[in-house]
């Protein structure tokens, strides 16, 4: 018997514009101590999926069937659930910082966790979740048990959420985009770590993301998700080596870690649809570049059975999925090369020098008292011109952050220059940076915590229209949807609350 067994599930979202149909008759299972891959853009249903599962979605309107150790998850109750989570299913989230407590230490939080579900005393449980940190690989655990979850870099943050989670040595651990908000060498460190911990604890993984290539060294089997759909499911090497759905094959085919040789990556036409209003036929061929008339109007069969590779579409195995045509016209011949000393012709944007950042020096943090001052920045100096994009690349730590922070005027720099448009803000005087505020704007890396969850996003949209009086009334809508269609938005949605759109669609909406 399968450890999750899921049938035909599906999960409607009631909004204010309509019924979101979020999942949609999916099926799959999972076995004890596999890694289960699930992949997709943004709003395809993969995350609403498995939190419906846990009883994280309150409120949605489920049907089909869905049984954990042969236990029915549909018709529990919210207790059973919350018992069910953690004791046999863990979870991990993209973003460790918002699922930690900031007012208790790591280890307080875990041992907390330990005495939700089992009767031991407080030392007992502290040393559980001490030995846990260290299992997971953060160091000295014993001292870092007494940290604060600020006081812990991304990637540690992300290791005591999975000790947090592998604590009460669950059957299941669902993580969701768990290494999505980490840099490249952590990222490699965690899915490590998700690889021993599967041997260590024989414990199944859910893992679901957006990238493939997260997939490609862990995951024994994968399924791939559109638009609420099931679109092509089977092992890792059917999956991505032996793609059959001209999803998956487009997936792969913009995928720039399997395409190194490539001078354009081949992106997946046009956006999603409509979860509330799906196209007829099959709900992927206003952006299949194989579709033909009857996918307009026919749902597509699906071929092979249960959870062998299969696939949905009328292409069957005979047929070879044929590789999207590149639809970027053929890249210009490369520009002869100036001469080093030839001057850049376009304006300077932003001229920093020299730019120092300090922090605390006094302040306590929790019961502890933060004496030395930390240097975030030392020295920085760098020239952006108009229409150029500029990488600030460095591990967790390294002050890129502090340093856009500064250029965007939400830190107050220690000493150095800074020049924007030509207006010295070196000072942060108000009515300095008011007159170049509308120049520089930031997108965060938690797109969740930028925006009000009580506003809608049309309006949220808005704001920065009303705040430098660019448009107003009815043009102001109609400019905010503009900008929606732009960033691949569906201008239906601008009703929506944030909490209605998944984590990719949030970083748009920022
Ligand atoms: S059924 Fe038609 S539109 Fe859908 S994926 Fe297959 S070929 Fe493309």
């Amino acid at each position: 018997m399968a450890l999750l067994e899921v049938a035909d599930l599906s999960v409607a979202i009631p909004t204010a514009d309509g019924l979101v149909r979020a999942v949609d008759n999916v099926s799959f299972s999972v076995a004890a101590g596999e890694m289960f891959g699930i992949v997709g853009e943004s709003g395809s249903g993969k995350s609403v999926g498995m939190s419906t599962l846990v009883g994280l979605m309150p409120g949605v309107r489920t049907s089909g069937h869905a049984h954990f150790e042969g236990r029915d998850l549909l018709a529990m109750d919210a207790e059973q659930l919350r018992k069910l989570r953690g004791r046999h299913i863990g979870m991990i989230f993209q973003d460790p910082l918002s699922s930690l407590h900031p007012h208790f230490t790591i280890g307080w939080q875990i041992a907390e966790m330990v005495r939700a579900h089992e009767d031991v005393g407080r030392k007992e449980a502290k040393a559980r979740a001490v030995s846990m940190l260290g299992r997971v690989g953060v160091p000295e655990p014993a001292r870092r048990a007494d940290d604060y979850p600020h006081q812990f870099s991304g990637g540690m943050r992300q290791r005591a959420m999975i000790a947090m989670a592998l604590t009460l040595n669950p059957e299941l651990i669902i993580a969701d985009e768990p290494t999505t908000a980490l840099d490249t060498t952590v990222q490699a460190q965690i899915l490590e770590l998700f690889g021993s911990i599967r041997e260590e604890f024989g414990t199944a993984v859910i893992m679901i993301t957006h990238d493939l290539e997260v997939l490609a060294d862990v995951a024994d089997r994968v399924m791939v998700m559109y638009a609420g759909r099931r679109m092509e499911i089977g092992t890792r090497e059917d999956v991505l080596d032996r793609p059959r759905h001209p999803y998956t094959r487009g997936l792969l085919d913009s995928s720039p870690a399997r395409n190194p040789s490539a001078t354009r990556l081949r992106p997946i036409a046009g956006r999603p649809p409509s979860l509330i209003a799906p196209p007829d036929g099959c709900v992927f061929h206003p952006r299949c570049p194989v579709a033909i008339d009857s996918c307009h109007t026919s749902p597509p069969p699906t071929h092979g059975a249960g959870d062998e590779h299969a696939w949905t579409c009328r292409l069957d195995e005979e047929t070879p999925v044929p590789q999207a045509p590149d639809p970027t016209p053929a890249p210009t011949p490369r520009a002869v090369p100036q001469p080093a000393t030839a001057p850049d012709p376009r304006p300077v944007l932003i001229r920093a020098d020299d730019v120092v950042k300090t922090f605390g020096g006094s302040r306590r943090i929790g019961r502890q008292r933060d004496k030395a001052a930390l240097r975030a920045l030392d020295g920085v100096s760098l020239e952006l011109r108009q229409g150029e994009t500029f990488g600030l690349v460095g591990e967790s730590g390294c002050g890129k952050s502090t340093l856009a922070r500064c250029l965007a005027g939400l830190h107050p720099m220690t000493s150095g220059r800074l020049e924007i448009n030509g207006t010295d803000v070196s000072t942060s005087d108000r009515r300095a940076w008011q007159s170049v505020r509308s120049d520089v704007q930031m997108v965060f890396q938690d797109p969740y915590g930028s925006l009000n969850p009580r506003r809608r996003v049309g309006s949220i949209i808005a704001e920065p229209f009303r705040i430098h009086g660019r448009a107003s009334g009815d043009g102001l809508r109609r400019s905010v949807q503009d900008l929606m269609e732009v960033v691949g938005l569906n201008p239906e949605h601008y009703n929506r609350f944030p909490a209605e759109f998944s984590g990719g669609q949030r970083q748009r909406i920022g």
